[in-house]
């Protein structure tokens, strides 16, 4: 099935000059980079982003990180292209992420770990419209 997903170039990865390394690993993977802007958002809006996780111990520090500094937000699409994307990624501990993987290649810790992806159809298309809505 031809999903859409949500991709996030996180802090830690614009700052190393790393969005067209990224970006080509998904174009060579079979995912169109349909739509990209590169911005940076308020702490209350990553919060808002993030807003799943506000239960969790790392809340706060995870959205004062993604309001620290540029990102590049973009939708991708393909088949499977939530699975494929997550796939692509690798685990969210880069020490714990396959070979090949974003995550191991570019992620410097589970805090800065270069890339986020949506985890389900729910959620990317919540996360699209977050980011994209027209
Ligand atoms: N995170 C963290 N500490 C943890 C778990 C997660 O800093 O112990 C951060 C990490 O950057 C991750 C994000 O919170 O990418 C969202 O967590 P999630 O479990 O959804 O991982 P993901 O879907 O990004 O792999
Ligand atoms: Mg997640």
């Amino acid at each position: 099935m031809i999903q859409q997903t949500l991709s996030i170039i996180k802090p830690d990865a614009v700052e190393r000059n790393l969005v067209e390394n990224i970006k080509e690993i998904f174009s060579n993977n079979k995912l169109k980079i349909l739509k990209t802007k590169k911005i940076q958002v308020t702490k209350e809006e990553a919060s808002d982003f993030y807003k799943v996780h506000q239960t969790k111990p790392f809340y706060d520090k995870l959205c004062s990180y993604l309001s620290s500094g540029p990102i590049v937000v973009m939708v991708l699409e393909g088949e499977n292209a939530i699975e494929e994307n997550r796939k692509l990624m690798g685990a969210t501990d880069p020490k714990n992420a396959d070979e090949g993987t974003i995550r191991k290649k570019y992620g410097i810790s589970i805090d800065k770990n270069s890339v986020h992806g949506s985890d389900s159809p729910d959620n990317a298309k919540k996360e699209i419209n977050f980011f994209f809505k027209n």
